[in-house]
């Protein structure tokens, strides 16, 4: 089977999914039909979150190395599985990396992650990002595809956006094989991104982060934990119908299927991230305007029932 960026330059727009790994069996039961119905608009890749404290590839079904498993083995859909390597030994990561490979998984995001509350503990010298992506290429040659995260207004650690583009770069010459960046309100915050990246020479398909909005409140606080700031006018917009879950999710698909469609008319991009938050709705939508939802049977139906009643009451939009 192709790998995904050799896919991604097949001509054709791509969309890939992030997923969170749920807390419960009963969530994961949800989350695994929530993909497999995913999986029929033709994703290129789903992803699934690392939340450090208590994830890793522990025995606990819930976990991200888990859930990209089973999406991967059962769904039937090409996964991603994020991992952060601060706060972590080499001895874990090396445990981390080798399940994944043993359960199927070929595609790893490979992130620094945030320090544990206010510990700043980096272990064994994994304190970028970088680290990772050298390792995994050290230790386990061209097995995964590595993707990195890229920030279209700089790390907002970062001692300029600058310096910071030099550290993304890094992160490419290092064996990264594409980039997914953070999200981002306007068009020209991405577009203008993108052409900083190439021209200190980093050539590598550039994933756009894309985040429906949904409501106020959970907009304003995505902002505020990714420490960016929503522009003046979107604020307004969505302030003026807040009350109004219905009226917010349209203006959400709505900003989404503009923003895209801006980006793609520009030419230099083949395909985009969407962060689902775990829904369903909005993301369909989005990508059913765009004429990007492919209707394609199920790869391979789950082999047990995950619909029953109680569980698809918690789909929510
Ligand atoms: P790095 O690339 O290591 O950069 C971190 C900071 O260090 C930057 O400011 C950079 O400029 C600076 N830097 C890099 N190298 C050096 C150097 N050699 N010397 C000095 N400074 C340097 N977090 C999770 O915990 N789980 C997730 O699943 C997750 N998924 C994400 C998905 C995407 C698409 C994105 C954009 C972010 C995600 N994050 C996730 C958040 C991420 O872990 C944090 O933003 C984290 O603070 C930085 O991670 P990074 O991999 O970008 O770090």
């Amino acid at each position: 089977p192709m790998r995904i960026q050799e896919r991604m330059d097949s001509g054709d727009k791509f969309f890939s999914l992030e997923f969170f790994p749920p807390k419960t069996s009963s969530g994961a039961a949800n989350l695994l039909g929530r993909m497999e119905r995913m999986a029929q608009g033709g994703p290129l890749f789903v992803d699934i979150t690392w939340h450090s404290k208590g994830d890793p590839g522990s025995s606990k079904d819930t976990s991200s190395t888990t859930i990209a498993a089973a999406a991967c083995n059962y769904v039937g859909v090409e996964t991603m599985l994020h991992m952060a390597c601060c706060n972590a030994t080499e001895t874990q990561l090396d445990k981390w990396l080798r399940k994944a490979k043993d359960v199927g998984v070929k595609n790893v995001l490979a992130l620094r992650g945030d320090p544990i509350g206010d510990r700043w503990e980096t272990q064994d010298q994994f304190n970028y990002a970088v680290d990772l992506v050298r390792h995994i290429r050290k230790k386990y040659g061209d097995y995964f595809v590595i993707a990195v995260a890229g920030y279209p207004t700089g790390h907002p650690e970062a001692q300029s956006y600058a310096e910071d583009l030099m550290r993304l770069k890094e992160k490419v010459d290092a064996g990264a094989d594409f980039i997914i960046t953070q999200l981002f309100f306007t068009a020209e915050t991405y577009l203008k991104f993108v052409s900083n990246c190439r021209d200190i020479g980093i050539t590598c398909p550039i994933l756009p982060g894309i985040l429906p909005i949904v409501g106020y409140q959970s907009m304003k606080t995505i902002a505020t934990l990714s420490k960016l700031e929503v522009p003046q006018h979107i604020l307004d917009a969505v302030h003026s119908i807040k009350d109004n879950d219905e009226a917010v999710r349209r203006f959400g698909v709505d900003h989404a299927v503009a923003l895209v469609r801006t980006l793609f008319d520009t030419g230099d991009v083949g395909g985009m991230h969407i962060y689902t938050m775990n829904r369903e709705a909005a993301p369909i939508e989005i990508l059913r305007r765009l004429g990007m939802w492919r209707d394609t049977p199920p790869v391979r139906a789950l082999p047990w029932k995950l619909t029953a009643n109680h569980q698809r009451r918690e789909d929510v939009r």
